[in-house]
């Protein structure tokens, strides 16, 4: 595999993934570049969304795609916001009106454990039937009022709590280190590597 497509049009996800993938030779090209199609997420969890957007992409570009589905899952609230984190609080998106809602419906709650969860689907081709799956999990704590200016999202309101500080306090790269995101994509890595040896 020499080149790939990143079945997302988030130029951050783009730069990280590059530098993630530039040692395996593997040159990462974002979507935009071949026009395709936002790719409906229609399914109740990350992963079939994600796979759902990797066959949408590879279809489209006669490549192989790469795609993520992330989001917050509460426990006391059955695991929403979920694969609508981005639109909680319905169109247009909005990271402020999400968290509002969120603190809303957490109001009294003394069961504040929530998890992020981000799903990686790689597919060789669109009909591949043996995507490269890697899945990774942050577990935290709901606050009651958002803290921090970092991240993005539910950051504000997410703690971290082993540092006693939220994902919007900490540095960019620590995130990194710990999050769901971060672990996801250092298995995929791990995985491709076993690949290609
Ligand atoms: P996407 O998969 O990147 O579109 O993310 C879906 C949504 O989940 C985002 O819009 C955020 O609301 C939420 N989310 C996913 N990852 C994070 C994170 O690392 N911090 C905060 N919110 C996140």
């Amino acid at each position: 595999m020499k080149q790939l497509v990143l079945a997302s049009g988030n130029a951050g996800k783009l730069k990280e993934l590059a530098a993630l993938l530039a040692p395996l030779g593997i040159e990462v090209l974002p979507q935009s570049a071949f026009n395709v199609s936002e790719a409906e997420e229609p399914h109740p969890s990350f992963i079939e969304n994600a796979i759902a957007k990797a066959r949408h992409a590879a279809r489209a570009t006669g490549l192989p795609a790469l795609a993520d589905d992330s989001g917050l899952c509460v426990d006391v609230l059955g695991g929403a916001p979920g694969v609508l984190s981005a639109r909680f609080a319905g169109e247009p998106k909005s990271d402020q009106r999400n968290n509002a809602l969120l603190l809303e419906r957490l109001a009294g709650e003394t069961n504040r454990r929530a998890r992020f969860y981000c799903a990686l689907a790689l597919v060789r081709h669109a009909d591949d039937p043996q995507p490269l799956i890697a899945c990774g999990e942050w577990h935290g704590q709901i606050l009651d009022t958002p803290r921090g200016q970092e991240g993005f999202g539910y950051d504000p309101l997410f703690l971290v709590t082993e540092l006693e500080q939220t994902a919007a306090e900490i540095p960019s790269e620590l995130k990194n280190m710990l999050s769901h995101r971060g672990n996801a994509f250092r298995q995929l890595l791990d995985k491709l590597r076993a690949e290609a040896a």
